[in-house]
């Protein structure tokens, strides 16, 4: 069934063409000039008498967030109070402040005490980096303590209780202070990676929502009463659209119940606007909901949104809402915001590879969509109620024009007018509830606001978040980094530098469509000239995945017939006869061919998706990063090869030229796995033919449809039949047979330890040249958790790193090592969330992990997993499952004594945990003491930690504060030492070489009449 969302634009789109649109619908409507003029004497008030907990700007003025104080400030806020042990709470404030200078004067209350606490701090702390002493330790711990009270104060800033009876207390005395004034309560949390933790925060809604009725009058409008804002991301452990079915079905009504008690006493319900991914399912929730209170309460309206500004398609989607409005006869309270996840939303568009950014890039840009959709929200009064939330004075003084000058009752704005010209379009003074209000958040704005509400016809509501430390983590980031940003306007306006031309400076002009130039290059772009970069797709948009679903229909998997070994002998030697033509063809001619070979599998990605869908049972996810990791390879190996067989002229003695000049080898063996069954086996044959080399390929057995696409594709970008051939058929028979044969040059294989040794076996046994082997075999990777990790984000990365793509990849985590001091609660948060893992059909989009590769394989790590329910303490054995799937197996988690009773890799979705306590580096060291040495996870806020851990690791590839796999072409070249491998690393800038025979040719130039250049030179 078609959703509603998918009549929404696509979220990609040009960002000049959007605001151009965005600016001519503001031609005539907005006279910023005088807007600006409204706004200056507040900014001036502000500046001249600041508010009596001026305490966030000015803090963060004294140390912005690109300073190494600013960083360190908000690491510490980040990561400081949630650190159980004294121990490691002294490392954490070492390692972030002995980076830090904190000693410059401060000029309010809250930025002296911080400061003066953190420069204090800072004189007793044992050096960063060395182990304190035992003296040292005893005025560490006081500093310790000062600086835990200075980071308090800094969340305490943006919290207004602890409880909602706190924060409704707090309140109250606000409003004795200043009239005009309601609130909309948030009750922290979001992200529920457990369901425990959505229950959790349902029942702190649900006893907040109870709270505000008892005071809430029900026969005054929403907007006359206090209200709530509701996070969905708090509500579901899997609210993202792949979950779509079971989201509408288990959130929707949890939601309800939260709706229902706002209507019973008429209050204000606002669903926050998320990351942009998340848009599409959150407007399904909301139309649902919508349906309901259409049904059950028609007469509410108090139910809304937030809408962000940043996004490219904000002013459609305030159409869309307001269409539901006079569909359903509602009236919705919507709140605008600009958009607090920018920095985020950027990263994700890049990583994705999307074809465009969906948020504005741009500052003012975003400001002149927030007056656009203003606009639209304001011509919408049949359906909509808008509630502006921004602390900018410039944008406030727009709105307050707009909204007097704009729709049939504008509100009386004595004293917050345009000076003149605007006055014409007011409404009738003192009539009736106003059409809209202002918002701000608490802890920000109280300067401008206070200016602002000077006139008693302007309201404002203030969001308000209450809750314990624990829940303010993420809040907090967000905050400070919208108050420690150049470009935000609180920022700027706490800083006297910054003129009141500048402050006040019109978006309008700022924003040239025609001349848009960007410091940020669009995701495709973002290689620079280098090469493109593979483009994604995004599966919640439904453009993006239906070609997917339709590939999938369509496709038949080919049969691919099996080599018999006189046959792999006959390509050896068909292959080392084309050598010659292959390896004399100039490099650039063959960069060429792999680059059109490149295109051609971005084109055919529908296609190729499916097939590794059908063949290989990758998610659809997985999938698409295969497919990229395919077609980065061909870019990035074309380009490398122009770069390492450029011949490089070397320094010698006068008479000669020296120069190094690299050649193919030969005939290659590529032997690829069946777990990335096309970007292995791509990223081998085209390292192999891009150097000159010709190449027998042979596939995993379970995975040779895939192999054969690829060489199709190959061949008709133009590599000669002759330069590649594809040998399907067992290891045993048409593998060995390729190894063992006289003319081949090399051998580069991926796959296990054991196949790797008897390849080296073989062809150390055999006469003749000594031939190059290149492995990638797998580890026993572990990660590494300090008590300083966000248990959060380890889950998150737990949960991806182990459990993703069935376990069944080379640098999936095979061993969890997390600090005894939050063992108990991280685990228990990792076998929440992997118990909200769907397992099964990997076509469905909702499979989490589709079934493992074979019944071998499945028969493997089922033995494994006996085992180790009589060796170990099972912590985990079951997931959603969806029925009907052969070979799918739950993730399985298991806690052992000790890291060295971890002595196999196992090559599935199973995943060993340990507690460790004392000193990190032993960790490490009992790591590396396991003999593998592929990947190695780190969790930790301690920056000289992870560095001196890393570099204590002997491993090829350390991920920091994220998961482990996913290793990017070029970005993270791939491979490890010791038992996982020979290198060098694919996707490096090494790899080439290692498919390169070397050649210096020197030439006397004297030989044949003297020495002429140093004649002439
Ligand atoms: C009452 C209230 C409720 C809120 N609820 C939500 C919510 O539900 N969801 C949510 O996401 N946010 C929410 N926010 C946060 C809000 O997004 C930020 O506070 C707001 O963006 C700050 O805007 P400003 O007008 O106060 O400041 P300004 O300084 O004028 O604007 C800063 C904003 O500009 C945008 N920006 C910054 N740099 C760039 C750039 N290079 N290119 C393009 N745009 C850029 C960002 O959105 C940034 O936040 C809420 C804010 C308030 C006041």
């Amino acid at each position: 069934m078609p959703r509603t969302t998918d009549r929404l634009p696509f979220p990609y789109r040009s960002e000049a063409g959007v605001l151009a649109q965005r600016l001519s619908a503001l031609q005539g409507a907005l006279d910023w000039a005088s807007a600006a003029t409204q706004a200056a004497p507040w900014v001036r008030a502000v500046r001249e008498n600041p508010p009596p907990f001026w305490a966030m700007e000015s803090l963060l003025k004294e140390y912005p967030i690109s300073s190494a104080e600013g960083l360190a400030l908000m690491r510490l806020a980040e990561a400081l109070l949630r650190v159980p042990d004294a121990e490691t709470a002294i490392a954490l404030t070492a390692d972030q402040l002995g980076r830090a200078d904190f000693d410059g004067a401060a000029d309010s209350t809250l930025a002296r005490l911080s400061s003066t606490a953190i420069a204090m701090s800072k004189h007793f702390l044992p050096q960063a980096g060395s182990e304190p002493g035992l003296m040292v330790k005893l005025g560490a711990k006081s500093v310790v303590a000062a600086t835990l009270r200075a980071v308090q104060l800094l969340g305490r800033q943006f919290v207004l209780g602890q409880t909602i009876e706190e924060g409704m207390k707090e309140a109250a005395s606000a409003r004795k202070r200043q009239a005009n004034l309601s609130f909309s309560f948030d009750m922290l949390g979001e992200g529920a990676r457990t369901d425990a933790d959505a229950l959790r925060y349902l029942a702190s809604y649900q006893h907040a929502i109870a709270a505000i009725s008892r005071t809430a009058d029900p026969t005054r409008a929403p907007s006359q009463n206090d209200g709530i804002s509701i996070k969905l991301s708090a509500l579901h452990p899997r609210f993202e659209d792949a979950q779509h079915d079971r989201v509408m079905r288990e959130l929707v009504p949890r939601v309800w119940t939260l709706c229902e008690g706002a209507a019973a006493a008429n209050l204000n319900l606002t669903i926050d606007a998320e990351e942009v991914d998340r848009l599409e399912l959150s407007l399904d929730v909301f139309e649902a909901l919508v349906k309901l209170v259409a049904q059950h309460c028609p007469q509410w309206q108090g139910f809304g949104l937030a809408l962000q500004a940043y996004q490219t398609r904000a002013v459609e989607l305030i159409e869309h809402v307001a269409a539901l409005g006079r569909q359903y006869r509602l009236k919705f309270m919507c709140r605008l915001v600009k958009g607090a996840y920018w920095d985020a939303e950027i990263k994700r568009a890049q990583e994705l590879g999307l074809p465009a950014y969906p948020v504005f890039t741009q500052k003012p840009h975003t400001d002149v969509s927030y007056l656009a959709c203003a606009r639209a929200l304001l011509d919408a009064p049949d359906a909509i109620y808008p509630q502006f939330a921004t602390h900018n004075a410039g944008t406030i003084a727009a709105i307050l024009q707009m909204a007097a000058t704009t729709g049939p009752h504008a509100p009386p704005l004595r004293g917050s007018l345009p000076p003149e010209g605007a006055q014409a379009g007011l409404g009738r003074p003192g009539a009736g509830l106003p059409k809209f209000e202002l918002q701000r958040l608490h802890g920000m704005g109280e300067g401008i606001y206070r200016e602002v509400l000077k006139n008693p016809a302007v309201s404002c509501r203030v969001y308000a978040p209450v809750g314990a430390h624990r829940d303010l983590l993420a809040y907090l980031v967000r905050r400070l980094l919208e108050n420690g940003a150049n470009s935000s306007f609180v920022h700027q306006l706490a800083d006297e530098s910054v003129g009141m031309d500048e402050l006040l400076l019109s978006p309008l002009e700022q924003s040239q469509p025609a001349a848009l130039s960007s410091s940020l290059p669009l995701p495709p772009d973002l290689y620079g000239s280098a090469r493109p970069n593979s483009l994604g797709l995004d599966l919640a948009v439904i453009t993006h995945r239906e070609p997917l679903l339709a590939a999938h229909a369509a496709l038949v998997v080919p049969a691919v017939p099996e080599a018999t070994a006189a046959e792999a002998q006959a390509a050896v030697t068909k292959a080392v006869q084309a050598f010659a033509g292959w390896n004399h063809t100039p490099v650039a001619e063959r960069a060429a061919t792999l680059r059109r070979a490149a295109d051609a599998m971005q084109q055919h990605l529908p296609q190729l998706c499916a097939l590794l869908v059908k063949e290989a049972h990758k998610g659809w996810n997985d999938a698409v990063s295969e497919v990229r990791e395919a077609i980065d390879f061909l870019r990035y190996y074309a380009n490398d090869a122009e770069r390492v067989m450029a011949p490089q002229a070397l320094p010698g003695p006068t008479g000669e030229s020296n120069t190094l000049r690299m050649e193919g080898r030969g005939a290659w063996v590529c032997i690829s796995p069946w777990n990335f069954p096309l970007a292995i086996f791509a990223g081998q044959v085209a390292a192999a033919l891009a150097t000159g080399n010709t190449v027998l390929a042979k596939p995993a057995e379970q995975t040779p449809a895939i192999a054969l696409e690829a060489v199709k594709l190959l061949h008709a970008a133009g590599v000669p039949a002759s330069a590649l051939q594809l040998l399907h058929g067992p290891g045993e028979t048409v593998g060995a047979s390729l190894v063992a044969q006289p003319g081949i040059a090399g051998v580069v294989f991926t796959g296990s330890t054991q196949v790797a040794k008897i390849i080296q076996r073989a062809l150390a046994a055999k006469d003749g040249p000594i031939i190059p082997l290149i492995a990638e075999t797998g580890g026993i990777n572990a990660m590494l958790v300090d008590s300083t990790a966000l248990p959060e984000q380890v889950a998150d990365a737990v949960v991806q790193s182990a459990f993703r793509s069935a376990g069944q990849r080379c640098s999936a985590l095979r061993l969890l090592c997390v600090h005894e001091a939050i063992a108990d609660g991280v685990f228990e948060m990792i076998e929440g969330a992997a118990k909200e893992l769907v397992a099964g059909d990997p076509s469905e989009l909702a499979t989490d992990l589709g079934p493992v590769i074979d019944a071998e394989a499945f028969d493997g790590i089922t033995r494994h997993v006996q085992r180790l329910h009589a060796d170990a303490r099972p912590l985990l054995g079951s997931c959603r499952a969806t029925h009907g799937q052969v070979h799918v197996i739950a993730p399985q988690m298991f806690e052992v004594g000790a890291i060295a009773d971890v002595t196999q890799e196992i090559f599935g979705p199973v995943l060993q945990v340990v507690r460790w306590s004392g000193d990190p580096m032993a960790v490490v060291q009992q790591i590396n003491a396991l003999g593998y040495g592929l990947t190695l996870g780190i969790q930790t806020r301690i920056d000289s930690r992870a560095l001196a851990l890393a570099g204590a690791a002997r491993v090829g590839n350390v991920y920091v504060n994220r998961n482990m796999i996913g290793a990017v072409v070029g970005v993270q070249p791939f491979g490890g030492e010791g038992l996982s491998g020979t290198g060098p690393k694919a996707g490096g800038p090494n790899y080439l070489l290692r498919f390169c025979a070397e050649q210096t040719l020197t030439i006397n130039t004297t030989a044949a009449g003297g020495n002429v250049a140093l004649f002439t030179g």
